[in-house]
């Protein structure tokens, strides 16, 4: 029975605990205790696998082994580091009282905890824990039912590491696709959309974290409440029209951040609208594709953004970033970005100048995020004062040059609007080598504050005095290696030999000396004049702390009192490091300016894949530049399809993509590689390509395949540009020309837009005779000596040959296998010629594609011989699963 009592017992520690726990279930419980934070139960067994942490037991609770493992507080953010990157969220719960007032409480009382803050994705300021060159955004989403089965998604999207705040509103469908262009750290939305069955998948395909949140005081009325009171407004049209799914929206992105802040408030700039039709719409589908910010394996190096950053400071990568992922749609806009580039690649001196004063500027808007937080250091403090400093220098060179672009000369304005006394202050104030922490001290530079100087020095001569006493006592007892050491638990006491400190409990020492601890083969005593000496030196060290932390405070106050300008000098920064570096890259590479207008051109002279170019230049070889022309011709505004053939490996791909990404680099502001562009506002860009592997998601490639096209068929409008990259080839050939022939048909009848589609199935370029604004062209190849020899050169025209022997006699194919193919194939274009499928095209109506059946006869089948060669030849170790599913296909054709 008394183990059943026992059983039923619970620690007074674990009801505090469990307690805190019920107030904080979704996230992991950092509760502090001592030295560490210790994580219990569920949290530790979900710690130990993240972290590759010990787990342990400690006691039971209501009979069961406690779960237990714990960080060490001084390393606390590398593990939170980890554990945010998982997509955990963390409580950190300290003590919030000495323990001695909890023991004056009785033996058994607990030191009184709380969670002082939640840790979050999306809402981290630690410089440790951020990304330099990425935005830190948590995004909110909320929505209002338009009708029955539609509704209208506010999106809210908010940095509070640099306080940018936007809104926008869409549809479920747009909903996808900016979140796609923000690329969010942390989602949070409403537990109804959360839970709503309908986006059960939508939310599991997104690439962050989705946080419910509870519905209370995120209705319209009180949302917009908090936005004013957060704001100070008496009404939020000071800022600018916003739906009520915007407001929703914008009020659960700041009730999330109120909780996870717990009153601490972020520097963040009232929420500003972002039209709908302001950026090109990029699924998310699109920008893996186009590998726009990441690579298909998920890295940025051999991203597009990665190739082309040549900006200096973390806030213009930021920036770059950003405007990569969100082309403009306004020629006029996109135009004063050219022009600010252009400036800068005309004046070179200017550049460099500028170049070389940014390199010197630190993350200011993360810096003044942090102070406002609570958070920052005194390298936060320094940070802004070099920024300021720097910015100045900036602004003079700027305005120096006579006839700035618009969007310079308000970069150069908003630089101006700082206080130049303030840079000169925190310059003066702080001292060259600084703590990480404020509460290390010794950040004041020497001489800014006599009374500090003097309570330095204080310290400075207190241990001289220590020495000299030292000296005296070790001359007095005759004991040469007598020493005064300190430590935490004794404070400073004199150390001896075992023998000499035998003597020292005698008199005349005895009266000199009381002894505190014997140690193995030493003895330590303190004394009266020691005991004087260190209250006197704690003293001083405790009095030039504070002193330091009120210098802090005033100087954190001077900055937070010019948050605003700071905050604009900031993004004029970071605008000027972009529009430097854009240029930076044009003379690097040869890029020209584009023409950018509301027409619906698409000439490309001489482009190029900036990406593919760069990697060929690091071997050592030249990038083939082609032409490219969709335009619409004459009146119509009907744009051109630009149809591909040639073998695997000729380039295709590469010229589909080169032209996707000038489009994206003229419209965010860029030059582009080429020796002209003449650009017709692109305001969708849709790519795909075929049989892309999605095992991850389960899906068959085909079905994804097909689900994109779809989406393609269905939303691209008159203004957008597609790419479709060897559609159909997910399936039985048969099939797959169906599928591409018919989709063909349907870009150039209904959706009407500039395309460009890549394909092996020549059958297709039969469409041009009949397709009016459907043009064919191939990627050149050579034979040399029976080998197939790529010249990467786009020319009018079809492919005659897919070359796809030698490409995969290339590719180290057996020589078997490779002979065979050749067998195969001449048998096959023998039964082609008797019945060719080019000549189906005259039998069909559009959109009423029937493909016949080929003749069984047709197909020559395979002995087992073949089969058997033909495995022979595979090394499944050696294979990717894409290959191997290939392999698997091509072994099914043989049999
Ligand atoms: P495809 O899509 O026709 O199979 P890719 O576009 O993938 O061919 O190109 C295959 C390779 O050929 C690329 O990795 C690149 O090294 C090279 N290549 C492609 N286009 C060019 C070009 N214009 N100039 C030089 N090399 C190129």
């Amino acid at each position: 029975t008394a183990a059943a009592a026992d059983a039923g017992r619970v620690t007074p520690m674990m009801a505090q605990y469990v307690e805190i726990k019920a107030n904080n279930p979704d996230c992991l419980l950092f509760y502090r205790m001592g030295d560490f934070y210790e994580l219990f139960f569920q949290d530790a067994e979900i710690a130990s696998r993240t972290l590759g942490i010990v787990l342990t037991k400690r006691g039971k609770h209501l009979g069961e082994d406690i779960a237990m493992c714990g960080v060490p507080v001084e390393r606390a953010d590398d593990y939170l580091q980890k554990l945010i990157a998982a997509g955990h969220r963390v409580a950190v719960c300290e003590q919030i009282e000495d323990p001695a007032e909890a023991k004056k409480r009785g033996a058994k009382s607990v030191v009184k905890r709380d969670v002082v803050r939640l840790v979050t994705p999306g809402t981290i300021t630690e410089e440790r824990l951020l990304d330099p060159g990425r935005a830190s955004l948590l995004v909110a989403v909320a929505r209002r039912r338009v009708s029955d089965e539609i509704y209208a998604y506010g999106i809210a999207a908010l940095d509070i590491s640099t306080g940018r705040f936007a809104v926008l509103e869409t549809d479920q469908r747009g909903l996808a696709v900016e979140l796609a262009r923000l690329e969010p750290r942390e989602i949070v939305c409403p537990d109804a959309i959360h839970d709503d069955p309908e986006l059960r998948e939508f939310w599991r395909d997104v690439a962050a974290p989705v946080t419910p949140l509870a519905r209370e005081g995120l209705d319209p009325a009180s949302g917009e409440r908090r936005l004013k009171e957060f704001f100070g407004v008496a009404t939020l049209d000071a800022f600018g029209a916003f739906s009520r799914a915007e407001i929703a929206a914008a009020a659960a992105a700041l009730a999330y951040v109120e909780r996870t802040q717990l009153g601490a408030r972020p520097p963040l700039s009232p929420p500003v609208r972002e039209g709908m039709s302001a950026t090109m719409l990029i699924d998310a589908a699109t920008r893996a594709n186009l590998e726009l910010t990441r690579t298909l394996a998920g890295e940025r190096t051999g991203s597009l953004l990665a190739t082309i950053d040549r900006t200096e400071t973390p806030g213009g990568s930021r920036l770059l970033a950003e405007r990569l992922a969100g082309p403009l749609t306004d020629p006029e806009a996109i135009g004063r970005r050219h022009d600010a580039v252009a400036l800068l690649v005309e004046v070179p001196s200017l550049r460099e100048a500028l170049r070389r004063d940014l390199s010197r500027v630190p993350d200011i808007a993360r810096a003044l995020a942090r102070l406002s937080l609570d958070r920052g250091g005194p390298r936060d403090l320094a940070a802004l004062g070099a920024g300021l400093e720097a910015a100045r220098g900036v602004a003079a060179a700027l305005l120096r040059q006579g006839g700035l672009p618009e969007e310079l000369r308000e970069a150069a304005l908003a630089l101006g609007r700082t206080d130049p006394d303030l840079a000169t202050r925190l310059a003066n104030t702080l001292a060259d080598e600084l703590p990480l922490l404020k509460r290390d001290g010794r950040f004041v530079r020497e001489g800014f504050d006599p009374a500090l100087d003097e309570l330095r020095l204080l310290q400075v001569d207190s241990r001289k005095v220590i020495a000299q006493l030292q000296a005296r006592y070790a001359a007095e007892t005759d004991c040469r290696t007598l020493r005064i050491k300190h430590n935490s638990m004794l404070g400073y006491f004199v150390e001896v030999p075992q023998a000499v400190g035998e003597t020292f409990l005698r008199e005349p020492w005895r009266a000199v000396f009381v002894h505190r601890q014997t140690m193995s083969d030493a003895m330590r005593f303190s004394s009266v004049e020691l005991g004087e000496l260190e209250a006197k030196i704690a003293s001083a060290a405790d009095r030039a702390l504070k002193l330091e932390l009120s210098i802090f405070a005033a100087l954190t106050e001077a900055v937070l009192a010019q948050a605003e300008p700071i905050k604009a000098a900031a993004q004029a920064l970071a605008v000027i490091d972009v529009a430097a570096a854009l240029a930076e890259l044009a003379i690097d590479g040869g890029w020209t300016r584009p023409q950018v207008d509301d027409g619906a051109a698409f000439t490309i002279r001489a482009g190029r894949h900036p990406v593919v170019e760069a990697a060929l230049k690091r071997q050592g070889q030249p990038f083939v530049a082609n032409d490219s022309e969709l335009s619409a011709s004459g009146k119509s505004r009907d744009g051109r399809i630009c149809l591909i053939t040639g073998p695997n490996m000729a380039g295709k791909s590469t010229f589909l993509r080169q032209n996707a990404l000038i489009a994206v680099l003229a419209q965010m502001g860029s030059f582009v590689p080429a020796q002209s562009a003449h650009i017709g506002i692109v305001d969708r860009l849709f790519s795909r390509v075929g049989a892309a592997d999605d095992l991850a998601r389960g899906r068959s490639t085909f079905m994804v395949e097909m689900v994109e096209t779809a989406a393609i068929l269905n939303q691209a409008g008159p203004r957008a540009l597609v790419i479709l990259d060897e559609i159909g080839r997910g399936t039985a050939t048969f099939d797959g020309l169906s599928i591409a022939w018919a989709a063909i048909e349907h870009l150039h009848e209904a959706n009407r837009c500039r395309a460009l589609f890549a394909t092996h199935y020549h059958e297709l370029t039969a469409l041009a005779e009949r397709l009016d604004r459907v043009a064919n062209a191939t990627v050149r190849v050579t034979e040399w000596n029976g080998e197939v020899v790529f010249l990467h050169e786009v020319v009018p025209g079809a492919a005659d040959r897919s070359y796809g022997i030698q490409v995969a006699k290339l590719a180290g194919l057996p020589p078997a296998v490779v002979e065979r193919a050749r067998a195969i194939l001449s048998e096959l274009e023998k039964s082609e010629r008797e019945k060719p499928v080019a000549a189906l095209v005259d039998d069909l109506p559009l959109f009423a594609v029937q493909m016949r059946k080929p003749a069984p006869a047709a197909v020559p089948v395979a002995g087992p011989d073949e089969l058997r060669e033909a495995l022979a030849g595979l090394d499944p170790d050696e294979m990717t699963p894409r290959e191997a599913l290939e392999a698997l296909y091509r072994l099914k054709r043989l049999n």
